[in-house]
């Protein structure tokens, strides 16, 4: 990875990289959290592949020290879609998700057997405090690249969807998107909409557990082919 992004004390998300604004909950968090001192120097980025050094003044004033640089989009987009659970396991799925690279998140509308549903009110609250674990995990993991974390979409309304089951084929570098279903699995017509089955592994997996693990088999599938 670029070091100076590792290496960087903090990194942030603005709207424009060439004049840089940091927010108001990213200020809070670099001054008052990570303490971020007028000397250290951060990383901020526009979440499209653009990024630049920039130092942290009063009042949270970035100075920028560096001219731009442009990272590359991903060779290939990588995306998982889960279906809603209960509690905070969502968001900690979508925060890991965006920590191992994925491009594309896809809440699931609700199959057969889920038994999380949210109502129309819900899903749009739910999907802008989804967006913010998002962005913080792409801060702390360094990307330029922000994910999408996409509104409540049906399963059939996904293209090229492969569907996570123990009974696939396993993953391999052409699986791009892949299908997580809720505790109760996807029901037999559910899974026959997609482009096939593609298994994890040989165990019964956990919904968020699938997620993650399909995440880090179709990076590092990307990864080699680089
Ligand atoms: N009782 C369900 C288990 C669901 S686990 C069943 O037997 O189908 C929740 C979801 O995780 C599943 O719908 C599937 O998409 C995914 N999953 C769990 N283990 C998996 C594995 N070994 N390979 C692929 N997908 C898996």
């Amino acid at each position: 990875m670029i070091s100076t992004l590792r290496d960087s004390t903090a990194h942030v998300f603005v709207d424009a990289i060439e004049t840089p604004v940091i927010d108001e909950l990213d200020a809070h968090h670099l001054l008052r959290v990570l303490r971020v001192k007028p000397s250290d120097l951060v990383t901020v980025s526009d979440g499209k592949g653009n990024w630049c050094s920039c130092t942290v003044g009063a009042n949270a004033v970035l100075e920028v020290t560096s001219e731009t640089f442009v990272q590359a989009p991903p060779i290939s987009k990588l995306t998982v879609a889960f279906s809603l659970v209960k509690g905070d396991r969502p968001e900690w799925t979508v925060q890991k998700l965006t920590e191992i690279g994925i491009d594309e998140i896809i809440l699931l509308a609700a199959t057969s057997r889920s038994v999380v549903r949210w109502d129309k009110d819900r899903a749009g609250k739910n999907i802008s405090r989804l967006r913010r674990v998002a962005r913080e995990a792409a801060m702390q993991s360094r990307r330029t690249w922000l994910p999408n974390v996409c509104d409540v979409t049906e399963l059939f309304a996904i293209p090229e969807i492969y569907i996570a089951d123990p009974n696939g084929a396993p993953l391999d570098a052409t699986h791009r998107t892949i299908a997580i279903g809720p505790e109760g699995g996807f029901t037999e017509q559910e899974s026959g909409v997609g482009a096939g089955l593609v298994s994890l592994g040989d165990t019964v997996l956990r919904a968020e557990t699938a997620a993650i693990s399909a995440a880090v088999l179709m990076s590092d599938y990307r990864r080699k082919r680089n």
